[in-house]
């Protein structure tokens, strides 16, 4: 079984229970049909940062205070802003399904997370090739609503990225991105290799680490 179909039986809710054959054979289908509709894009720009306080700092011109994103971004150099999407025919897929087929919907929204999350952990991978050119080594992407780093910042992060533009992102007033299926983070580059775990901190095994998220 690969990486993507455990993610997706994971966000589905299986936990460690045995996922019975029908629904594995719809996981299959859901990702067949996802990769024929996304229209993955992606766009990272690179920002000076400046930390004052443990929880008050600047990305570019932008004052954010959060101590959980503080935490994280401590010690760093520089921040790369980054946006993500799968595109709006992925949208247009589970609208169809939650018409007909309920559940076939469910298992596509499942999908739909593992993919966005594995092309993230992809555009990361190579984002970090690039700034390991420059010394700089990456944190794990942090979004926001994570912590207590208010989901209200993906206004100027969206915004920094010029997403509408660049990949056709936006977000409604009550902070809902358009395409659902996108991401927003920041990701610390600092000049000490923390051996960051692609998937962040849950599965990181250096439980003391002190820019835990
Ligand atoms: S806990 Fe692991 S993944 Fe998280 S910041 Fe520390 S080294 Fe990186």
């Amino acid at each position: 079984m690969d990486d993507m179909t455990k993610e997706a039986i994971r966000y589905l809710g299986y936990g460690k229970h045995a996922v019975d054959e029908r629904t594995l054979a719809l996981i299959s289908d859901s990702f067949r049909n996802l990769e024929e509709t996304a229209g993955r894009k992606s766009i990272y720009r690179i920002f000076d940062f400046n930390q004052t306080a443990d929880d008050e700092f600047t990305i570019g011109t932008s004052a954010i205070q959060s101590s959980s994103l503080g935490r994280n971004l401590k010690g760093c150099r520089k921040v790369i802003l980054f946006g993500a999407t799968l595109g709006a025919g992925v949208d247009r897929l589970i609208t169809r399904a939650s018409v007909t087929d309920m559940a076939g919907a469910v298992v596509l929204q499942a999908c739909a997370a593992a993919l966005l999350e594995e092309y993230c952990d992809r555009c990361q991978t190579e984002i970090g090739m690039e700034m390991e050119k420059e010394g700089l080594h990456l944190r794990p992407r942090f979004s926001p609503g994570y912590g207590d780093f208010d989901i209200r910042f993906q206004a100027p992060l969206i915004q920094m990225l010029n997403c509408a533009k660049t990949i056709g992102l936006t977000m409604t007033d009550s902070y809902m991105m358009t395409p659902t299926k996108s991401v927003t983070a920041v990701i610390g580059a600092s000049d000490t290799a923390e051996k960051c775990h692609i998937k962040g901190c849950e599965v990181c095994e250096k439980k003391d680490c002190i820019y835990r998220r």
